[in-house]
């Protein structure tokens, strides 16, 4: 704690030399201080190997049978611990080293489910993708060369994209034609939080459709958002989408989702984000 007292005190002194005299609020100096060193650190993440990923397993409702993961990027900075991809992921868009990190996603991710399928668990793989990913004219390419490299049937790669990657529709619906063409699998994640939700649900290279936790979590108590998820779940199975739900934590929740025809779901009742070497005991 002196320690950071310390930056912080030192950090005003070098801002008042500029001329600029500014007063923080000793935690607003503390939080750009945060983000100053995320972001440097995120430089370093990658050559350090301080990046990993866990993965979530998704389970088929009516079963209980664990069919695929969702990789889940984690960091462990050497001073600050442990640092949240809810924190991370935007200064890594901001400062655009989410390029290098999100390539080094796919590669590992990829990896990792060939080594599952190797060893005789045939399950899918779903990957996180930000919107600025989808900007890169590369992308497409590289997703395809990662497929090759690692010698894994693109059908058991899924890219979650989120509403807000749909905004500029002529780009995101060529992008996910291709993704399409070259036989890779589109979730859009976090279903109903965006704006955009039935524009998107009008194209046909989509396959999945995650309902957001936040939906999930008032299925019990909130006589709208029940409705709400019934009609979502109604509407993406005559779409002929995969519905999946989203933060599962209770039995009751599964029980619901189950009765009204959701095939599958996510979330800690089944599994938090496991270590690679933990997943092949879950799936037995
Ligand atoms: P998301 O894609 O919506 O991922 C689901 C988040 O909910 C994960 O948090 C997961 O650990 C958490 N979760 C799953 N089941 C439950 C549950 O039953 N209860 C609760 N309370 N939480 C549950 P996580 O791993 O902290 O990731 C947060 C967000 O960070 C993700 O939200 C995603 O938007 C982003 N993210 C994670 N990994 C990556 C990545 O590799 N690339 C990019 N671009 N974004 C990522
Ligand atoms: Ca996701
Ligand atoms: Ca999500
Ligand atoms: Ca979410």
């Amino acid at each position: 704690a002196l320690y950071q007292q310390a930056e912080i005190a030192m950090y005003k002194v070098k801002d008042s030399g500029k001329n600029n005299y500014h007063v923080f609020m000793t935690d607003d100096a503390a939080l750009i201080e945060r983000k100053r060193r995320i972001e440097f650190g995120l430089k370093e993440a990658l050559s350090r190997n301080e990046l990993y990923l866990l993965y979530q397993p998704k389970v088929d409702l009516s079963t209980g049978i664990i069919y695929g993961t969702e990789a889940l990027i984690r960091w462990k900075h050497p001073l600050l611990g442990e640092v949240s991809p809810t924190e991370f992921i935007p200064i890594a868009e901001e400062s655009g080293i989410i390029h290098d990190i999100g390539y080094w996603v796919v590669f590992e991710a990829i990896r990792q489910n060939k080594i599952w399928h190797d060893a005789g668990i045939c399950i899918d793989i779903a990957v996180n993708v930000s919107a600025l990913q989808y900007e890169d004219p590369f992308f497409i390419e590289r997703i395809k060369q990662t497929l090759l490299h690692h010698d894994l049937d693109p059908k058991y790669l899924i890219i979650e994209v989120t509403e807000s990657v749909m905004q500029n529709v002529e780009h995101s619906n060529r992008v996910i034609k291709e993704l399409h063409d070259l036989g890779v699998k589109i979730a859009i994640d976090d279903f109903g939080t965006g704006y955009s939700s039935l524009s998107v649900l009008n194209n046909v290279f989509i396959d999945i459709v995650k309902i957001d936790k936040s939906f999930i979590d008032g299925i019990l108590t909130k006589e709208n958002t029940a409705s709400l998820v019934k009609t979502i779940i109604q509407m993406g199975k005559s779409l002929n989408f995969h519905i999946v739900a989203e933060g599962i934590e209770t039995e009751e929740q599964a029980e619901f989702l189950k009765i009204n025809e959701c095939s599958f779901g996510q979330g800690y009742l089944f599994s938090r984000p496991l270590l690679p070497t933990d997943l092949p005991k879950k799936v037995t």
